[in-house]
Order: C-alpha cells, then structure tokens, then sequence
C-alpha cells in the first residue's frame, strides 16, 4: 500500500499543493520587519507542526511493527469455517509488538509484558488477535484493568514509577501471581521482538461450517528461537540503546531475514469447559498441553517494514472486538471488558473513522449504515438507501441466515451479580454450568498452583535462582508493610521462592 504524495522530487508545495515560495524566509515588512499574518505557508507550517502528536495509546505506546503473510499449512477445518484459517490460505497481515507501561520514547529493554498485535486481513473482514507474549494476565476482570495500570505507571506527585505501588496492587491482586512469576522470570525481558514467543492469551471461540462451537486458545512459537536479557545485560544495553528491539526487527526485515512464528492452537471442546480443573476462561490461568496439545495451523512471516512509521504503525488500530465469522469471544470477562475497550480507545486517539485509514482498512467490501463524522473518508453509494430496516429493496442488507449460526455464548437465567468467578466464585451453584456467573470452583483451581508449577517444573535451578534475584532487584523502595506481603505472597507460589526471596531482600537492606 503506497500512500507516498506524488511528485515528491518536484518543488514543495503548501498543503493545497500550490508551490511554496521559499523554505528559508518568513515574509516580513523589510529585512527585519514583523512577520506577516498572510504568510500563509509560514502559518500553515507552525501550524501543522504543532498537531504531530496524537495521544499516544496509554499502555503499549512503545512498539514497532511489520507487514507480512499467514500461510497456513494444516487443515483445521474442523474446529472453525473461517476463510483465513483454511488450507493454503494466503492472508496478508500486519504485526505490532510493544512494551506495555512505558511511554512513546520509553527503553526497549525494560522487564515488562511485550504486546503481540496481529491484524488478518481476510476476504471475510480484518481479524485482530491483540495478545501478549505471555499466556497470562494479571488480572482476571477488565473493571480492575485502571487500577492495575495506573499502579504500574507513575505517581501523581513525582511523577516516578514506584515499586511499593506495583508490589502493593500485586499482593493485593494474588490472581496476579502467574504473570508476576512469567514477568520476573527470564522471559520477563526477551532479547528482542524476534526472539519471543506470542499467545492470543484469551480463549475465544471457535465455531465450524456445521455450527459447532470449540474453546480455542492461540500460540505463536517464533522460529527465531526464545532469547533474553538478564537484568544485568538489559540495564547495560538501556544505556546505549532505547530502540533495539524496533532497531532490530527493521533491520532484520531490511536485510531479507524475514522473521517467522509457528501458529498454533489448543482446542478444548466445548463441553468440557464445564469440567476442567481450572476455569478456562480466567485469563490468569493456561489450559495444560498435556491436556491439550499445541495443534499447528501454519505460520507468519514478516517481510515487509512500514514506509511512514506514523501512518502505519502508530496509527494501526487492533481491537480484540474485529473478529470473522468462524470466530468468537468466549466469557473471559477481561477479553470482554476489552472487546469494548480497545475499539474505544481507538475512537479517542485515532477518531471514530479509524478503520478508513489505509493501514486499517478492510480488502473486502464494507457495507454500513454508520455514517459521517472527523475523517471521512469512504461513503455510501447515493443512489442507496442511508438507513436500515427499509422496505425500498435495494441496498446491503444484514445476512440473518448466517446471524443464526454465529459465535455466541450460552446465558444463564440467574441475576445478574459482581463476583469473582475466577476462584473464589460460587455465589450460585447450578450444577456444571460454566457460565454467566454460574461457574462452579474446581478443587484445583486456585491462584498460585500454575505459578507454583512454573516455578517448580517448568524453570530449571539456574532460572530460579535468577527469578529469586529479579524479584529482590524489583522490590527495591518497598515500604515494611508491603516487604512482609511480598514474602507471603511468594510463599504461598513456592515455598523455596517466599523464604529466597525474604533472605535475598534482606541482605540488600
Ligand atoms: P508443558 O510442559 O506442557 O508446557 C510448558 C510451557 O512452558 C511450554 O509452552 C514452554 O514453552 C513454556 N516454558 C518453558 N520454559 C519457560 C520459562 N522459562 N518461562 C515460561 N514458560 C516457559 O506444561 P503445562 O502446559 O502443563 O504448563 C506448565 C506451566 O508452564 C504452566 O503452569 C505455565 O506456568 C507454564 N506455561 C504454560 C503454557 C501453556 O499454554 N500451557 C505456555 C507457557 C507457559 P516453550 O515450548 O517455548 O519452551
């Protein structure tokens, strides 16, 4: 997609395209003269100058990104219809990795979630997956998504990051216990964006030609191989470079090595969702592979670096709620909180018209009545009616036929309620109903198992003795109070850990 002005070799000219008189001088009365107000390229200039920046997205504003190709080579026809997953399927697609609490000129290497962005676009309309490259959240409910980043960001009167807030929103959340292990473990800072891996991290649905529904979960296992940086290593390479990881990826896409991730799947059928041992629509929480192999659908590779940074990476817009029929949500309620919330931040940083950017834009026909507003850029036909429900017969209509075998999720017909679901819910018991608010806690199910089981079978003893240093490193400032459930809240992942991690602290005091 190119988008380049034309006649960009040619003399410059004002917005308008009328050439421009000179680069070098503002108009004045005489040589020293005041500046005149009908200077208009001077004015349009300074103008223009002073509307670069947009908001930048609140978290994950540090990123880079590439366009390239989904080949899939598997036939997973089976567990969904949708167009892009098919057999030899050719989908051409953009990627967007990103740190996720620092701001726009933020450190690459800081420890930190890196954000795994994927827009498909596919004949059917774009598919985003908008995951990470861990397979688990801090939080299992989007209502605590402010709270928990605004704790991870800076303090209203310094105006610093501050680890007795991090620590203190953490203890306090212990579903936050995995991905705080994932996060101070090695893979809390990867080398690069090349050398991780990504997750879709929620499960979502899945849905086949003949109607029937799957849990699915995504992975995307880099070719690249998995590589880190420890603490060490990544205070050192801060000091000399902010941008490595964008660096890199351009680089690599430059010099033709094309960077690739396996894509793969783990279907849950969807019935056994009312009996896993742990709520597979927690967010703080992985479905075992020894349950439920990885299934290879293809892979990805990215080919191709962006031509204007701007317009196609900072103004890329991927939300969770772009989805294709063959696919859809499942009752995580943080995937719902954010079906909502990314298009929405979108509609603030980018405006209401951000699928009508270039980078945004479906390659295949939109047909809607949503109409006008900042930015326009595509419209309807005229001679077509502007509104739904007409009775002139001309013009798109919804697909109904095809309405009726969509993704949905079941309800159930109890009140509605504000509970923790995750765990600790059993406000209602209805037998093995697994949903709305009718999920009933499996004995397994808690918040520190996983953790416990990364830390005791997944890492081996060099890991663990670096995850223990990590997290002394990252508890530096915190106050007494919050120290003492730091310990705590470490014991009870891993015994090992709480009492390391206590010895370890005290000897930095
Ligand atoms: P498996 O042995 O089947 O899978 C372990 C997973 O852990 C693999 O995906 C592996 O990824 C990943 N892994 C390996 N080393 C590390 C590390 N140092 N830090 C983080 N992840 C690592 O076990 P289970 O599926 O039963 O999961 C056991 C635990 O592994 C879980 O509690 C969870 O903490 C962690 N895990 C699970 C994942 C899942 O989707 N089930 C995904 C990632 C982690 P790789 O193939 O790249 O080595």
């Amino acid at each position: 997609m190119s988008n380049l002005y034309e006649g960009s070799n040619g003399p410059t000219t004002r917005l308008n395209g009328a050439p421009v008189p000179t680069e070098q001088h503002s108009q004045t009365n005489g040589l020293q003269g005041g500046i005149n107000l009908h200077d208009v390229h001077l004015l349009e200039k300074l103008a223009h100058f002073n509307r670069e920046r947009i908001p930048e997205r609140v978290v994950h504003a540090k990123g880079a990104g590439a366009f390239g190709e989904l080949t899939v080579t598997e036939d997973v026809s089976k567990y969904t219809k949708a167009a892009v997953f098919q057999p030899n399927t050719v989908t051409p697609m953009l990627a967007r990795f990103s740190t996720v609490a620092g701001e726009q000129g933020s450190p690459d290497g800081w420890r930190d979630v890196r954000g795994f962005s994927l827009k498909f676009y596919t004949e059917e309309g774009n598919l985003d997956i908008v995951g990470n490259n861990t397979p688990v959240f801090f939080i299992r409910d989007g209502i605590k998504f402010p709270d928990f980043i605004h704790s991870q960001k800076r303090l209203p009167d310094t105006g610093l990051r501050d680890a007795n807030m991090q620590w203190d929103f953490w203890t306090a959340s212990p579903e936050s216990a995995h991905q705080v292990t994932y996060l101070m473990g090695d893979r809390g800072i990867p080398k690069d964006f090349r050398h991780m891996d990504g997750f879709g991290s929620h499960t979502y649905q899945w849905i086949n030609a003949e109607g029937e529904r799957f849990w699915v979960k995504y992975h995307f296992k880099t070719r690249q191989g998995w590589d880190f940086l420890t603490d060490d290593e990544a205070a050192e390479l801060v000091g000399e470079n902010t941008d490595h990881a964008r660096q890199d990826l351009f680089e690599a896409i430059e010099r033709g090595d094309y960077p690739t991730w396996d894509v793969k799947v783990q279907i849950m059928p969807y019935d056994e969702a009312a009996s896993y041992k742990v709520n597979p629509f927690d967010l703080t929480k992985t479905w075992s592979q020894k349950d439920y192999p990885l299934i290879p659908v293809g892979h990805f590779t990215l080919n191709r670096n962006p031509g204007n940074f701007f317009a196609e990476i900072e103004q890329a817009a991927f939300a969770p709620s772009n989805t294709v029929p063959g696919v859809g949500f499942s009752p995580d309620k943080m995937l719902l909180a954010r079906v909502f919330s990314y298009a929405d931040a979108h509609r603030y940083r980018l405006g209401v018209n951000h699928d009508q950017l270039p980078v945004n834009q479906p390659r295949c026909p939109v047909n809607s009545f949503s109409q006008d507003g900042y930015g326009t850029y595509h419209y309807a036909n005229p001679n077509l009616p502007v509104h739904g429900s007409n009775a002139t017969g001309r013009g798109p209509e919804a697909d109904t036929a095809a309405a009726a075998k969509a993704a949905g999720c079941p309800v159930h017909s109890g009140h509605a309620g504000q509970v923790d679901a995750g765990t600790f819910g059993q406000w209602e018991s209805v037998g093995e109903e697994f949903y709305a608010g009718a999920y009933v806690q499996h004995p397994e199910d808690d918040d520190f198992s996983q953790a416990g089981d990364l830390v005791r079978n997944v890492m081996d003893d060099a890991e663990r003795d670096r995850l223990a240093d990590n997290i002394v490193g990252a508890m530096q400032g915190v106050s007494p109070e919050v120290e003492q459930r730091v310990y705590q809240y470490w014991t009870n992942v891993d015994s090992w850990l709480g009492a390391e991690v206590e010895k370890r602290f005290k000897v930095t005091k």
